[in-house]
């Protein structure tokens, strides 16, 4: 959808740009917060099930690990490039940093198509990959967790074939792993559990009643529907959903656990009972209070930004608006909470995992939703109290807050040589 100019790395780097300068960061130091510190590109040859041999591009971007080991997930998808793979990268390192998590920041992906995929071939592409990228993850190297098309059985994959190359069980080399596997409570509702949580801290603070509040949700993967259960269950009204398929509107509202199964049976959460079929591109342009953006990149752009009428944005997903959009919604008033606050529950939640394995336990539930609502709610006020006095905006308040806990922890490691 994105008609903006900008490739997602140039991007990234804008808006650091914008944020050095307020910080009247030294040059030097600019440079190395927009430099990978490690870029790995693989050849990964599958034989697929009809017998031929197909090679696809898998990509792992190391940005920072000044603050801790490299932290960030896996996408497999068609349109996975290197550019977004490096603007991904450096969203993690600014999101540890802004939750305060001990990690840096990384991303991988591989350029594939997992829904003409069978699951044997899935299961290959994953185990290459990993054994093309072994020598540079690990538990105190880089962890690697689920992103889009990929979740806890790839995993799974992954930790068994580190294991086997190590000759002994690693769990805590990756997180969102299945429970059974050492797997955290909670990790797989986190990322939407936690964008709701902040969509709730927004709304109280707004002074906007969250009972009955209409919300639009994009993408009903991982994210979008655990944001839109925990939503549901706290009284809003969710009035629009979308995959990647289409869009569904109810004004009267969806119980997305219904919507869930239909598209468990269906594959698509097209043709729900009583709802009204919408585009894509009309669902993120519904008058609503909340939208929450939880698919692709790039998905509000210059193009369609002055059309949205959401009076909040909660970004689920990770760079769902460009640069160019982010300056209409500032100028229509539409308040946005960023990606790095909105969708950090997942990378809390995957510390949790990270830190029960490493010291081989095993949380409740109710102890790791704990630490996520405090860890959030405490981020949030953060982030709120450094916009009401920097009088900037949430993006880059946010970014300010992480992009300077990492400058200062360069600055005190010192260059080496
Ligand atoms: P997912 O693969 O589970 O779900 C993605 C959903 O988006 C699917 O429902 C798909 O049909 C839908 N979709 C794809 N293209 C679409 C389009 N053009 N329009 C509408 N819907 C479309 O992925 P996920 O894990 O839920 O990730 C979604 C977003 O959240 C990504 O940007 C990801 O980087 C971000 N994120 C995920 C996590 C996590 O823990 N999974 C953490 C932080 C951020």
């Amino acid at each position: 959808m994105s008609g903006d100019t900008k490739n997602p790395y140039d991007n990234a780097c804008g808006q650091i740009k914008i944020c050095a300068a307020q910080m009247d960061m030294e040059p030097g130091l600019y440079e190395i917060l927009i430099s990978h510190k490690m870029i790995h590109t693989v050849s990964l040859p599958i034989k697929k099930d009809n017998g031929e041999i197909e090679v696809f591009t898998g990509y792992r971007v190391q940005h920072n690990d000044a603050r801790g080991p490299y932290k960030g997930g896996i996408r497999y998808h068609h349109e996975v490039s290197m550019d977004e793979v490096k603007s991904l990268a450096m969203g993690m390192t600014w999101k540890c940093a802004l939750i305060d998590i001990p990690y840096g920041g990384a991303k991988g992906g591989i350029v594939c198509n997992t829904k003409e995929m069978s699951i044997g071939e899935k299961e290959h592409i994953t185990r290459r990959y990993t054994t093309m990228i072994s020598q540079f993850i690990g538990p105190y190297r880089d962890v690697p967790a689920p992103d889009m098309y990929t979740d806890a059985q790839t995993m799974a994959w992954m930790m068994d074939t580190y294991s086997v190359i190590q000759g002994y069980s690693v769990p805590e080399v990756v997180t969102g792993k299945p429970i059974g596997l050492g797997g955290s409570e909670g990790r797989a509702e986190a990322t939407g559990r936690g964008a709701a949580i902040i969509l709730r801290e927004t709304a109280k603070i707004l002074g906007m009643k969250l009972k009955g509040s209409t919300v639009v949700i994009q993408g009903f993967g991982n994210v979008g529907v655990n944001a839109a259960m925990t939503l549901y269950s706290m009284g809003c009204r969710i009035i629009g959903v979308s995959d990647s398929r289409g869009a569904i509107f109810d004004p009267d509202g969806l119980n997305p656990s219904k919507v869930f199964a239909h598209k468990l049976e269906t594959g698509s959460v097209e043709g729900f009972q009583g709802s009204e079929k919408l585009t894509n591109e009309e669902l993120l342009e519904l008058e609503c209070d909340f939208l929450v953006p939880a698919a692709l990149g790039h998905q509000i752009t210059m193009k369609n930004a002055g059309n949205i009428k959401a009076k909040v944005i909660v970004e689920g997903a990770n760079n769902p608006t460009t640069t160019e959009a982010d300056e209409i919604l500032d100028n229509n008033g539409i308040l946005l909470v960023p990606d790095i606050l909105a969708n950090s529950g997942g990378v809390m939640v995957s510390y949790l995992e990270w830190v029960q394995n490493i010291n081989r336990q095993h949380w409740s539930l109710t102890e790791v939703n704990q630490q996520l609502e405090a860890k959030l709610v405490s981020s949030f006020r953060n982030v709120w109290d450094a916009k009401e006095e920097k009088g900037l905006n949430m993006r880059d308040t946010s970014l300010a807050i992480g992009v300077s806990r990492v400058a200062e922890a360069i600055k005190m490691l010192g260059l080496f040589p």
